[in-house]
């Protein structure tokens, strides 16, 4: 491995303690990374020395924060290469990025009888906004199903497209299975069918090195707490001609250009869909997150991950009874599996008992559980941090507990 693991730790000042007095076994990195101490630091510069309402004041922190956060701006642009910096939306999260996409493309593109089709793979939170989307304009979700080794069912995705099609959407990595979908085919097949393409990227914005140019999507969403960022940050990317014809998600302050009882108009991208105060201080330590991710260098971040994935694999198929789910090759550091006899459940609770954080449950979706005929898994996603080692410990805690059953 080409970068040095103990010191990449010694990062992560909460890795360092003891759970149950046994050393932290952080393997819950989908549901959320931890924090390194630059960008702790950050978040704290921000508060103690610069800290002021963006945009508005002419005083000299409220200048030196809108400078801060309109830095971060542009990092973000740089890391997905966008082509401006007008087309990266500052939200809340993955969650608000899609509410707002379904919302406003929504209004300007979706009639009555049009379809969206959605991957069965997806995230409860890329349904449901375009259900309730559907729910309000009368049109129609279709469902892309995945096989039984986790894969979209691409092939079948030409005949699911018919004239009524407005949007596809699809998560690039599944936060269940660890596949990482074809975008850039997904695309390139909707596209030949007028059709718009948006794309979930939770799982992927920290693990892959993403151009949004490249990949030719019309919407790109992610979060800043899955990249080693604070939480109650995330990023919209758009197509500039799609978010010039969307009408705001919101209303308040920053969005607009004036405001009369006769009638109010709205600000330029992006601060069209940034109404209110935003997360300022998030965004400015999100800035310094990009930053370290990018001295450590996200390919080899992810090689490492791939490394841990294979060792994790590889030890946990030869326990008896234990099925992985998501077994293709082109797969991000997730592993999600059940035990036979032993509800997913109590895997996870006696494993925390010996200081390993793995999720357990539905990971929010419920569709994939079904399709699998499942309640949950047992989750364990890695991040660089991660180790070798550790992967011995959660090996041998699992067939200690598998034992007690
Ligand atoms: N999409 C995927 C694939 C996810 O894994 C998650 C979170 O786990 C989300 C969306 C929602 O992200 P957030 O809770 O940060 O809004």
């Amino acid at each position: 491995m080409s970068f040095d693991l103990k010191k990449r730790r010694e990062d992560f000042p909460i890795l360092q303690q003891k759970i149950y007095n046994r050393p932290l076994v952080y393997f819950d990195n989908a549901a959320t990374t931890q924090r390194p101490q630059q960008v702790i630091d950050a978040l704290t510069k921000t508060y103690t020395e610069y800290y002021g309402n963006i945009h508005r004041a002419a005083h000299f922190l409220a200048d030196k924060a809108t400078i801060a956060y309109e830095e971060t701006r542009e990092k973000v642009r740089l890391l997905i290469n966008a082509e401006t910096r007008e087309q990266i939306i500052f939200t809340k999260g993955t969650t608000e990025s899609i509410n707002l996409a379904a919302f406003s493309f929504g209004e300007a593109f979706i009639q009555e009888g049009d379809e969206i089709i959605v991957s069965e793979m997806e995230h409860h939170s890329n349904i449901v906004p375009w259900q309730l989307l559907a729910g309000r304009k009368g049109a129609k979700i279709v469902m892309l199903p995945v096989d039984e080794e986790g894969r979209l069912k691409i092939e079948q995705l030409e005949k699911l497209i018919t004239d009524r099609t407005k949007l596809i959407t699809v998560t690039h990595v599944s936060n269940v299975l660890g596949t990482i979908n074809p975008i850039r085919q997904i695309t390139h097949l909707a596209h030949s069918r007028g059709v718009r393409i948006f794309v979930d990227g939770a799982q992927a914005a920290a693990h892959l090195q993403i151009d949004v140019q490249d990949l030719d999507v019309d919407f790109y969403a992610f979060s800043a707490h899955k990249m080693y960022g604070p939480n109650g940050v995330g990023v919209l990317y758009g197509k500039k001609e799609l978010l010039e014809q969307m009408p705001p998600y919101q209303g308040g302050g920053e969005m607009i250009s004036e405001v009369k009882f006769s009638g109010t108009t709205y600000n330029e991208l992006p601060y069209k869909f940034e109404a209110g105060t935003p997360n300022i201080s998030g965004v400015i330590a999100f800035g310094a997150a990009i930053d370290y991710l990018e001295n450590i260098g996200i390919e080899k971040a992810a090689n490492w991950e791939g490394e841990l994935l294979n060792y994790a694999t590889a030890l946990l198929i030869q326990i008896p009874g234990l099925r992985i789910y998501g077994t293709q090759v082109e797969k991000s550091g997730v592993i999600s599996f059940n035990v036979e006899g032993v509800h997913f459940f109590d895997l996870g609770t006696m494993l925390d008992k010996f200081g390993i954080a793995v999720r357990t449950g539905h990971h929010c979706a419920d569709p994939l559980m079904d399709h699998f005929g499942i309640q949950g898994t047992v989750r364990a996603s890695f991040a660089f941090y991660n180790s070798k080692e550790e992967i011995d410990v959660f090996v041998e805690a699992l067939k200690k507990v598998i034992s007690m059953f």
